[in-house]
């Protein structure tokens, strides 16, 4: 048994049952904490992870908004959770080739990742969390950042809880599952409202479901695999498919306006991937194989074109942004 999985066992032991919410929490942040996980030597890999093409996507899709807006000069770029910092070094080399002058901003937790972003985007200034952000316009990326914020369950009406039982960790009650994240709201509502008054846009992708549902959708994923929820606690990567009606609703409560949702394979399609793909083919015929197997994993219906999807917040003020209509 790892040593943090015996200070959880000792917690329940003497707090009692864990919620689901409360169990997430503690072990993604000793997993972030503890690893980088992406990569192919690590659980699981991202689409900026895959190709350039998709943080030159992110980036051009902001840079247009930017833009529109008149190219208001105090804005900065924010990436929550930004993993290996890929996602930004691509997103802002394509928006400092639109004119876009201002500062990079970092949402990350992780000390370990800290470091890799460093390495990526040496001139970023960080940050725990989204309230100690500049108050300035944003243009704000979020990739598989929802997911990984904790949700709560509950089955019958009564919350669910992590026990022990007969020696190891277990579930105190099954059923149907209700799922709900009041954390992934709060940081929905709290940024909506942000964009609202200060102005600003921001794209949320990662995989979930158009209408709220009944269903347990917490996984977890390990070297590549999915794994039982409740093993080796810290050691893989918990996230729960993100509810993006529960998002949207938080969104327009707070005052912003909300693009339609789209699929990533949609959206990437509409914003000229394939031509990019083929511009990057032409300067690099060796990498043209390569090339068709990125965008075909970002945008084929069974790899990541279809699970994952893409739904943008912006100020009413700001144009709806590229690729949703
Ligand atoms: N966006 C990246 C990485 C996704 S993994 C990519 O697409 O490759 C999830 C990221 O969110 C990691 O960087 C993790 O450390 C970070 N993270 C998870 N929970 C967080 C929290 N509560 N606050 C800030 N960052 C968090």
């Amino acid at each position: 048994m790892t040593p943090f999985e015996r200070a959880l066992r000792e917690r329940i032991q003497a707090d009692g049952p864990l919620t689901v919410e409360a169990y997430m929490e503690a072990c993604n942040n000793y997993y972030y904490a503890t690893r980088d996980p992406l990569g192919t030597g690590g659980d699981f890999t991202t689409a900026p992870e895959i190709s350039q093409m998709f943080g030159e996507m992110v980036g051009a899709t902001l840079a247009a908004s930017w833009q529109a807006a008149g190219s208001p000069a105090d804005a900065i770029y924010v990436e929550l959770g930004p993993g290996r910092g890929t996602l930004s070094a691509d997103a802002l080399r394509v928006l400092v080739a639109a004119g876009f002058d201002g500062e990079a901003h970092l949402v990350e937790t992780s000390p370990l990742l800290r470091e890799a972003q460093a390495a990526a985007v040496p001139r970023a200034h960080w940050h725990d969390a989204l309230g100690d952000l500049p108050d300035r316009p944003w243009l704000l990326i979020a990739n598989e950042f929802l997911d990984a914020l904790p949700i709560r369950q509950r089955v019958g009406g009564a919350e669910r809880h992590v026990i022990i039982a007969g020696g190891g960790l277990a579930f105190d009650r099954d059923g149907e599952i209700i799922e709900e994240s009041p954390v992934r709201e709060k940081v929905v509502t709290d940024l909506s409202a942000h964009l609202a008054r200060r102005g600003g846009v921001a794209l949320t992708v990662d995989y979930g479901h158009a209408r709220t549902a009944p269903g347990d959708t917490l996984q977890a994923v390990r070297g590549h695999r999915f794994a039982p929820i409740l093993d080796k606690p810290g050691e893989q990567d918990l996230t729960s498919h993100v509810d993006f009606e529960a998002i949207a609703r938080a969104a327009a409560k707070a005052g912003s306006s909300v693009t339609p949702l789209v699929t990533q394979g949609e959206w990437l399609n509409r914003l000229g991937i394939g031509a990019r793909a083929a511009a990057l083919a032409g300067a690099n015929p060796d990498r043209s194989a390569d090339l068709a197997a990125a965008v075909q994993r970002l945008t084929g219906k069974k790899e990541m074109g279809d699970l994952f999807k893409v739904l943008a917040i912006h100020c009413p003020d700001w144009p709806q942004p590229a690729g949703f209509a």
